[in-house]
């Protein structure tokens, strides 16, 4: 029988969505897309202390924003409802004491005092703890007010890994673990396994901290009689320097606040699904549909990827100079400076075409279109920390300006005139490109950077060009 590929994505509602659980995300509807399956969002809140109120909106306002749709979730319930672990309990209930029949669970009498005894008694023994070593042997009949534990039956380990390889573990990997707390919330080491089975979960995607108790697992499996789903362990994210995991100050941040900085989406899925996959060729630009086409589990490398904001910056520049012009004009024409209102749409979205080539975030249209827009403010000092400009003599600046605009008095201003006008008058100073064709730039837009020359005069048009060098001729002393 050809089974249906079924992934899900399980995080805790315990904060904002960072860069490394959306990767998880994504790497899990990748695969259920891939394989025309089903991406389920369930919501692990089984640990109320470490809730944070409003995560679980925020983690699907991210997937929603970004795209990533889930077939089946909280707001979108289909066969598997309901999808908040608090709301399974029954569930989990019925599995315990399925286990408590099969002789496989049983009641923790002990307090936390009693353990923590333990716990000192191993230690000063030099042994690893195991709960399995003080088992009771007459556990009391389960009441639902303590804790219920998972009767192990230890023994070493041998399973595959889509991303980390053939890995192994001895007995003493498999110990009793709780099934259901005190207070009534089972652990995420049962929950998971009871709903991945009853949602029919193919693969488990998920982040390295759970490696290590995949032997316990492995044993309430194989208690339950249930075959495991495929495991694929995702290696973590690291900072720029690759030696810690990413943190705060490396830019682990909310990743929706990426998307208010101005990166694409298409940027933000293609950056994080780089980081510890390609398809083994050197490409590192791709849409969305391409990777959903191309990822495979098995090409996710086994060590930590390392999160280079600067990568992040390069990539969102190529996915922009990817945009038609209609669809940048789309998601920049609200970041205009305010001035902009004034101007027709036609007006605009030339601006937009001529920057298009530099923008690296899409908030930068702001800053870098201001002169088309407003009067700029005379700025000497951009010519005299120019590094050829401020080489040359004023006298000569202000003779070449002046004669700048005498050429350009008599241009039409297409492109065509601009360009032969400007390279005749190159030829007549014996200045270089880089000296004439900055001034003329610096004294028309007051920016330290703008497009072309002859595009950006073009579009500014013969009168307000003229303007500007008028205003420009008086200020040089
Ligand atoms: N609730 C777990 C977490 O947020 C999910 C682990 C899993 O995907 O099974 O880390």
């Amino acid at each position: 029988m050809d089974m249906k590929t079924v992934t899900r994505f399980a995080p805790s509602p315990t904060g904002f969505m960072h860069v490394g659980s959306l990767r998880t995300a994504l790497f899990a509807w990748f695969v259920a897309k891939k394989n025309d399956g089903k991406f389920i969002l369930r919501i692990e809140d089984t640990d109320k202390n470490r809730e944070v109120e409003g995560s679980i909106e925020h983690i699907i306002k991210t997937l929603e924003t970004l795209n990533i749709n889930f077939d089946e979730g909280p707001n979108k319930p289909g066969d598997n409802a309901p999808y908040l672990q608090s709301e399974r309990l029954d569930i989990y209930l019925e599995w315990g004491n399925k286990l408590i029949e099969k002789g496989r669970a049983y009641a923790d009498p002990y307090s936390e005092e009693e353990v923590g005894e333990f716990r000192e008694e191993a230690k000063a023994n030099k042994h690893a703890f195991l709960f399995r070593n003080y088992r009771p042997e007459n556990p009391p009949k389960w009441d639902g007010k303590t804790a219920l534990r998972f009767k192990s039956d230890p023994k070493p380990y041998r399973w595959h890994d889509e991303i980390m390889g053939d890995l192994s573990a001895g007995p003493e990997a498999v110990d009793d673990f709780i099934l259901i707390k005190a207070d009534g919330y089972p652990t995420y080491n049962f929950a998971h396994i009871v709903d991945d089975m009853l949602m029919n979960v193919t693969h488990i995607i998920r982040s390295q901290e759970f490696i290590a108790s995949v032997p316990r697992f492995l044993n309430l499996y194989e208690a339950l009689e249930i075959e495991h789903p495929v495991f694929a362990t995702v290696p973590p994210v690291m900072g720029p320097d690759g030696k810690k995991k990413l943190s705060k100050r490396d830019g682990a941040k909310d990743v929706l606040d990426y998307i208010s900085e101005g990166y694409l989406i298409e940027t933000l899925i293609n950056f994080i699904a780089s980081l510890g996959w390609n398809d083994g060729t050197t490409q590192e630009i791709y849409s969305v549909d391409e990777i959903k086409n191309k990822f495979e589990l098995s090409h996710v490398q086994k060590s930590g990827a390392n999160f280079d904001d600067k990568r992040l910056l390069w990539m969102n520049g190529a996915h922009i100079r990817n945009l038609s012009l209609d669809e940048l004009y789309e998601l920049v024409k609200d970041k205009l400076p305010k001035e902009a209102e004034k101007f027709d749409k036609e007006y605009k979205k030339k601006v937009v075409g001529l920057l298009q080539e530099r923008l690296k975030t899409l908030n930068e249209i702001d800053e870098l279109s201001t002169f088309f827009f407003e009067e700029p403010i005379v700025n000497l000092s951009l010519i005299e920390e120019h590094k050829q400009l401020s080489k040359e003599d004023k006298g000569d600046l202000k003779d070449w300006l002046t004669k700048a605009k005498e050429t350009l008095e008599q241009s039409d201003f297409s492109i065509e005139d601009l360009t032969n006008k400007l390279n005749t008058l190159l030829e007549q100073t014996g200045t270089k490109p880089v000296v004439l064709f900055s001034l003329i730039r610096i004294a028309t837009t007051h920016s330290p950077q703008s497009p072309g020359l002859f595009d950006t005069l073009n579009l500014l048009g013969k009168e307000k060009t003229l303007g500007r060098l008028e205003k420009t001729l008086l200020e040089i002393k």
